[in-house]
């Protein structure tokens, strides 16, 4: 990375301790590009600490029910910090303040003191994800608000439409200073914890964390209807459509990838509603537990937001009458011990979309 445009030091407000804010969802290496990798964190804290600042790394990550530190060292960011000078902060311990939001669904949200005393710097990963079709600088705020707190959001907004208009209601008060997405290697299908690993080679910045989501969406091929919270952050106009896009070393063909594996979820947006409701019980996919695989540390059973997930003696297990498929027991867990199982309907879809990909790529000759 180069000079950013008028320095490093006005993307950030001037004497304030810079906090780092990657997406390390769960204890996870960096090669499986579910989390911001560690170089990208390492990289940018090294550019603030060259500058005299003090850098913080912190996130709040549904894996943190089950050890921060943990988390830390599976990530490499633990590494990334001492190799930078950067001191890493657990968000669960730092104290919080109350914002207020406008939202049919709460009132206010607390989120970390941090907020108040550092200039807070997102940096998310590029992934596509069941649930909101893509995953970026609007969904990364969630990482500052420490605990279990946001599992509590998918209870109070469990449709996709209504837990993209909470994340957008609760997006200016976690507004960071700037963003940069780690879409250097990022990941395609089924995100935000399976899917394919795909290189990028990009990091997409800017001040407005709604704005770097319709540029994302863009270059991802999707189209602004596709994506709840961009199709919300236009109509409240949180960004410009067509936001400013400066490339430094790149052409406009680097920015087209007309090809990337959308979630299985995204085609039952293109149905009219009536046939939608009948598609959506039929195209249901559900987490289930591995026997064999669970370890009994309990993490999915505390972060699910409305007891779906128990313990049964020494193994989780998950009541699917319950579940309101929210996905926390599955970014949760280290252990892969969670898996989503789709339905017969669901089976299909997927080996037409892997008939269909495999044929793409034999016409490519790739
Ligand atoms: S499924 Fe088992 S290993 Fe995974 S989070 Fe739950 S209790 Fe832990
Ligand atoms: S079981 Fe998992 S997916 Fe279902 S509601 Fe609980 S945390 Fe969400």
């Amino acid at each position: 990375m180069g000079e950013a445009a008028g320095g490093w030091d006005c993307l950030v407000p001037p004497g304030l301790p810079v906090l780092l804010n990657p997406n390390l969802m769960s204890a996870r290496e960096p090669a499986r590009a579910v989390t911001t990798h560690p170089l990208f964190c390492e990289v940018l804290a090294r550019i603030w600490r060259e500058r005299g600042r003090e850098v913080l790394i912190g996130d709040s990550p549904a894996g943190a029910v089950r050890g921060l530190r943990r988390v830390w060292e599976a990530t490499g960011v633990a590494e990334a910090a001492r190799a930078a000078g950067a001191r890493l902060v657990s968000l669960e311990t730092e104290g919080s303040v109350a914002r207020p939001v406008a939202s049919r669904f709460l009132n206010e949200i607390r989120l970390t003191a941090l907020a108040d005393t550092a200039a807070v710097v997102s940096l998310p990963k590029l992934k596509t994800h069941f649930l909101t079709i893509l995953t970026g600088a609007l969904k990364n705020g969630l990482g500052l608000i420490p605990g279990l707190a946001k599992a509590e959001f998918h209870r109070l907004a469990p449709h996709p439409d209504d837990f993209a208009e909470l994340l957008v209601d609760i997006a200016p008060a976690l507004q960071p200073a700037f963003t940069f997405v780690d879409a250097v290697v990022g990941l395609e299908g089924d995100g935000p914890a399976s899917g394919e690993v795909r290189p990028f080679g990009l990091v997409v910045a800017g001040a407005n964390a709604a704005a770097v989501d319709i540029v994302l969406t863009r270059l991802c091929g999707f189209e602004a209807e596709e994506v709840p919270t961009v199709r919300l952050s236009l109509a409240r106009k949180l960004a410009p459509p067509e936001p400013e896009v400066v490339l430094l070393g790149l052409r406009e063909t680097d920015l087209v990838f007309d090809d990337v594996a959308a979630p299985g979820s995204l085609w039952l947006r293109h149905l009219p509603r009536p046939v939608l409701r009948f598609a959506g019980k039929q195209f249901v996919i559900r987490p289930a537990v591995r026997e064999e695989a669970c370890t009994g540390c309990r993490a999915c059973v505390e972060s699910c937001p409305v007891g779906a997930a128990r313990m049964e003696g020494e193994r989780a297990v998950i009541d699917p009458a319950k579940c309101i498929q929210c996905l926390c027991c599955y970014e949760t867990c280290a252990d892969e011990a969670v898996y989503l199982r789709p339905s017969r309907a669901a089976r299909l879809y997927y080996g037409f979309r892997d008939f269909r990909r495999r044929w793409r790529d034999r016409r490519r000759g790739t």
